[in-house]
């Protein structure tokens, strides 16, 4: 237990110093590196006291990794970056205005929300875990790469998707009835708009899984292994920006309110990390009313019966609705998670973005 204890310390050194050094370089270069909608959200001060303790954490933990002589040179890496960082400027580094361009990376938005996502639900799986697994567990690193890609990409995402939606929801436009749903109160608009948002998604879902091309993509998704809070993150590029576009496009034509698809955007961010979380716990009843962990994961079990079920993400009626409701009442959990043959889908995050434009028959699996 101490020998795990200490490798903490390093590989805790190694983030949060690699982290400081990508916040440091975001104040050096914001209009590049940091994404003007999050930037929104948060105060410069904020950013500041988050990469002060950054620093120091980096710091302290690598010191006590070193001195303990655990992992040394992992910890060294904690230390050196966040040497560097501080070299760079610190936590008092100088910010020169923020310029305008054309295009930007959402590094920031990478960095707090792994921070976060990490903060939240490490400890919350190292308490409740189903199963005693590491965080860096088979596979992290891969799913790391799309947590940082999907991210730092946000910006270029959400412009495909709104110029897709916006372009549609201009051809199909139905007065009356988006004035009828306005006139709703929001949280009832907010109500209506997951069940709508997970029914097109839960369509759209079941294509992938029936359509052999189109597996391709999501088989992807399914290729982990391993169940927590990071192995959702595993998504291919074009299944990110197809689900998103499928997804908001009927919140969009039935004109609800921004206020309501803003909720429902958070929602859907903090239900996907839930749902793959590795979290042992049993929610009783709630289990057939919402989307949680030991659902989605049936959805993930390396088991032909249950391929073809829980397609939807946010409520299990929608799944009873198109008769793909699975989910075993004595509790029981799956026993393996990934693709059924694991050889139709390579490693890593390059491989598997080629692997649906390469030649070879599609499988369908669904
Ligand atoms: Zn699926
Ligand atoms: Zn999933």
């Amino acid at each position: 237990m101490s020998t795990q204890r200490l490798s903490w310390l390093a590989h805790l050194s190694a983030w949060l110093g690699s982290l400081s050094l990508i916040g440091v370089l975001c104040f050096h270069f914001p209009e590049l590196l940091t994404s003007r909608d999050f930037r929104a959200v948060y105060s410069e001060a904020f950013a500041r006291h988050l990469l002060l303790a950054g620093l120091v954490s980096a710091f302290v933990l690598g010191t006590l990794a070193i001195l303990r002589g655990r992992n040394r040179r992992i910890a060294l890496l904690g230390v050196g970056t966040a040497t560097l960082a501080v070299l760079l400027g610190g936590s008092d580094v100088q910010l020169d205005g923020i310029g305008q361009t054309r295009w930007s990376l959402g590094l920031d938005w990478f960095v707090v929300s792994l921070l976060f996502s990490a903060l939240v639900f490490i400890p919350l799986e190292r308490a409740l875990g189903r199963l005693d697994q590491s965080p860096l567990r088979p596979g992290w690193r891969t799913d790391v790469a799309y947590f940082f890609v999907s991210h730092v990409l946000v910006q270029f995402i959400l412009i495909l998707v709104t110029a897709w939606t916006t372009g549609v929801a201009a051809l199909a436009a139905f007065p009356a009835l988006q004035s009828a749903i306005q006139s709703l109160p929001t949280w009832l608009q907010f109500a209506l708009a997951v069940f709508f948002a997970d029914l097109a998604q839960a369509t759209l879902h079941r294509a992938y899984h029936r359509t052999p091309w189109l597996w391709r993509f999501h088989s992807v998704h399914h290729s982990s292994t391993h169940m927590d809070w990071l192995a959702g993150s595993r998504m291919h590029l074009v299944e990110i920006v197809l689900t998103r576009a499928m997804v908001l496009l009927p919140l969009v034509v039935l004109g609800f309110s921004q206020g309501a698809i803003n909720a429902y955007v958070i929602l859907v961010g903090l239900q996907a990390v839930l749902a793959h979380a590795n979290l042992g716990v049993r929610f009783g009843w709630l289990e057939q009313v919402i989307v949680l962990p030991r659902y989605h994961h049936w959805h993930h079990a390396r088991e032909p019966g249950y391929v073809d079920a829980n397609y939807a993400i946010h409520l299990p009626l929608v799944d009873r609705l198109m008769g793909t409701f699975r989910l075993p009442r004595d509790g029981s959990w799956p026993a393996e998670y990934g693709v059924l043959d694991p050889t139709t889908v390579p490693d890593g995050i390059v491989q598997q973005h080629l692997m649906p434009f390469r030649r070879g028959k599609p499988r369908a699996e669904g």
